[in-house]
């Protein structure tokens, strides 16, 4: 039921996917979840789009044999799902074959049915053919003769589907038109049998209706496959051999075979096979099929490159890193197929109703056949009614509405850098109405440097450096690397420090590895916090605007380190963005309040605030929220972990491959804000589209089933209708396809 709370790992539990076969409507959807999540310590997420379920589990109350076996009580298949890769050849080889079947079957039904429904041409020009007695114009033996095979033969999956949905004890989209074409075929083979020649035949009607849902579920199964697209573009732009250079030649191994630690080239023109270092060569990579980024980035010795990008012009001979299922690419063909599967919260009413359906429409059509009987004491008239209410009603539309949104939406964010964990944190984006950011790396280029070093009371600025670099070796701080770095240049090593321990939005202590001397390191609050006097005036107005960390040692301030981080140029679009589409910016931030300002007025954010812890930060998200603001939070991970968790959704921007480990639940790729704005421009689009597909679902059933009972819509015209209802749906979705970044 709880997709989010599976896709997040809520629960401690196992997570399986199951693979399901045999459904054809979200009635049968329903139906699953529900036996699923009947077993004992089950939570399952059927998706009908993807035909696939998430299913968490207890593995102390249940295994994975008992939820097949479920599935299969109800009438339906199931296979755990293991290798995504050959899990999705196998249904790419299964779907074509049941398309090709499925196209054979509709061709020599539409062949048997066209004479049928020829005959009816001159009648639909002469007022319809529910009117007065006709003369046929196929004798009625011929007519039984062309509709037996169309009902019985064309027409088995549904008495299949049928007969499995009610064993099961449910009933789907097949009930309904088993039941409605076999009153229509039944009634008229009685007439023709029984040579009753006062009254008519709709052996059209029976086999119109099995015609036009077969076209409809072709139709629908085309505009599926093109659903999941995207995710087969990403998983087509691996190439399939890596020249590898071992002993000094060169040979092509499949990518299988690479492991991490293998030299291989990649000549111009071709795409990266594994994720790798250069460690030779130069050249221009385009990685806009990852991040979105349409500008190619620069590879010298040292960059890291990604699988599946193009490499443009030049020759790079590269170490591998990350192979197999450990490269980005892999990563991100995983987060989208999970997101897939999951089932946005908007989906609820719809499953609730689904669940329900196929009764409701049943009773509608025999109280239609009852009343029409009553009050018109025509009998056929009735019958022709109640069979156009069974086959106008379609769950399907109403099961296929958010799902297929859902997978466009989040396919199209992955072919733009923009990775939607599931389809609560995509409806959460879309309604998002505050953001709050993180200074540094999200404003910010995330990479400060250190810009200058104060000594004081006779040390010296080597000492300043020596003492912080020694204490900062085991921060993974942006600061940290700073200092490192700046310490590197100057020739400087640090020594060896204990009893470490990291303060997070504060800073560090440990103490000296020789004599044990307690020191600190990290904001001047943070130091007088832990008893260490600030000299006054040696905060010099030059230093005001740049990020200050204090070092101390004995209790007595050694120096300062000043750093600056330069504001992204385009962070300040990205906020007149965000602040054009209604969102509220609000910029919290652990330095001190002139850096702080100085950033928020480069990017013109007017709410900030300076000098907040990361509890802080978490507290700030939870009091937005309590007054029932949907807030979203961008962060770099490092120590905004509790504001992150705390809010409705996260984003991190500039994952890279630290994607495996990222937790968020919208995850960039692209180091710029700008793709947090896309990230919720895109799920406003798909949350769009997923309410005009449901609106047009309920509204076409709500319209449609009074319509056929009132006897304004002929079977066959119901049956049309119903067939195209799913395939518009799907459609619509499909539209999504279009969407585009804007910055
Ligand atoms: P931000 O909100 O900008 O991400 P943080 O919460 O990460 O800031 O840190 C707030 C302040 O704490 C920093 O400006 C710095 O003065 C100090 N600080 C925290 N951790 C460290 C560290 N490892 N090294 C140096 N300073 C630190
Ligand atoms: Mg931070």
């Amino acid at each position: 039921m709880d997709a989010t709370a599976i896709a997040r790992g809520a629960p401690p539990k196992e997570r399986i996917e199951l693979g399901l076969t045999g459904m054809t409507c979200a009635a049968c959807a329903a139906r699953i979840e529900k036996v699923l999540n009947r077993v004992p310590g089950v939570q399952a997420a059927v998706n009908f789009a993807t035909e696939t379920a998430v299913v968490g589990f207890d593995p102390a109350r249940s295994a994975p044999e008992q939820l097949i076996a479920a599935v299969a009580r109800a009438g339906y298949g199931a296979t755990v799902r293991e290798d995504p890769e050959l899990d999705r050849k196998r249904d790419k080889a299964r779907k074509a074959a049941e398309f090709a079947a499925l196209k054979r079957e509709f061709i020599i039904a539409a062949l048997l049915t066209a004479p049928l429904l020829a005959q009816m041409v001159p009648m639909f020009t002469s007022g319809g053919f529910t009117g007065a007695a006709h003369a046929d114009l196929l004798p009625r033996w011929l007519q039984l003769a062309l509709a037996t095979p169309v009902q019985f033969w064309v027409g088995r999956r549904f008495y299949v589907g049928a007969w499995h949905a009610l064993r099961g004890g449910g009933a789907n989209m097949d009930v309904l038109v088993a039941l409605g074409t076999s009153m229509a075929y039944a009634f008229s083979a009685v007439v023709t049998l029984l040579e009753l020649h006062d009254q008519h035949v709709y052996f059209e009607a029976s086999a119109a209706i099995i015609t036009l849902v077969f076209l409809g579920k072709l139709l629908e199964a085309r505009a599926k496959a093109g659903t999941s697209a995207a995710l087969e573009g990403l998983l087509r732009l691996q190439p399939k051999t890596a020249h590898l250079l071992r002993d000094g030649t060169g040979v092509d191994v499949p990518l299988g075979e690479v492991v991490a630690g293998d030299r291989f080239v990649v000549r111009a023109g071709e795409s990266v096979p594994v994720d790798g270092i250069v460690r030779e060569g130069t050249s221009t990579v385009d990685e806009s099929m990852l991040t979105g980024e349409s500008r190619a980035v620069d590879k010298a010795a040292s960059a890291v490159v990604y699988a599946g990008t193009l490499n443009q012009d030049g020759l790079l001979t590269c170490e591998a890193t990350g192979v197999g299922s450990g490269t980005l690419l892999a990563g991100i063909v995983r987060l989208v197929a999970e997101a897939q599967g999951s089932k946005a919260p908007i989906q609820r009413l719809a499953d609730r109703v689904s669940g329900i359906f196929v009764p409701v429409v049943v009773v509608i059509a025999v109280v239609t056949l009852a009343l029409t009987w009553w009050l018109l004491g025509d009998a056929t008239r009735a019958l022709v009614h109640a069979v156009a209410v069974l086959v106008i009603a379609c769950p399907c539309a109403l099961g296929l509405a958010t799902p297929t949104a859902v997978m466009v939406g989040t396919g199209r964010g992955a072919q733009t850098g923009i990775l939607i964990r599931n389809a609560a944190a995509l409806e959460l984006a879309g309604r998002l109405q505050t953001l709050i950011v993180d200074k540094t790396g999200t404003l910010t280029e995330g990479r400060p440097a250190v810009t200058e070093v104060i000594a004081i009371d006779g040390a010296t600025r080597d000492d300043v450096l020596r003492a912080a670099a020694s204490l900062e070796q085991g921060s993974t701080h942006p600061l940290a690397k700073a200092v490192l770095v700046a310490a590197g240049e100057q020739g400087i090593t640090p020594f060896a420090i204990t009893d470490f321990a990291s303060v997070p939005g504060k800073g560090v202590a440990a103490r000296d590895g020789a004599d044990s001397a307690p020191m600190a390191l990290g904001s001047l609050a943070y130091l007088t916090e832990v008893g260490v006097p600030i000299p006054d005036a040696m905060v010099t107005s030059k230093l005001r605007g740049s990020t200050l960390v204090g070092v101390a040692r004995g209790g007595r301030m050694l120096g300062l380190i000043a750093l600056a981080d330069a504001v992204r140029p385009t962070s300040a679009e990205a906020v007149r963005r965000l602040n054009a589409a209604g969102i509220e910016v609000v910029m919290l931030t652990g330095d001190n309040a002139e850096t702080a300002q100085a950033v928020a007025d480069a990017v013109g954010i007017r709410e900030f605030r300076s000098g907040v812890l990361p509890a802080g930060k978490a507290e700030a998200v939870v009091a937005l929220k309590s007054k029932g603001v949907v807030t979203g939070m961008v962060g770099d991970g490092i120590n905004d972990a509790p504001a992150l968790a705390a809010a409705d959704v996260s984003f991190a921007i500039g994952a890279g491959s630290d994607i495996a480990v990222e937790a968020s639940d919208v995850t960039l790729i692209r180091s710029d804000l700008n793709a947090v704005v896309d990230a919720i421009l895109l799920s406003r689009a798909t949350l769009a589209k997923i309410r005009q597909n449901l609106f047009f679902a309920f509204a076409y059933n709500v319209l449609g089933i009074p319509l056929a009972a009132a006897g304004l819509l002929s079977p066959v015209i119901a049956g049309a209708a119903m067939a195209a209802s799913s395939v518009s749906v799907v459609g619509n979705a499909l539209l999504l396809r279009r969407w585009r970044p804007g910055a």
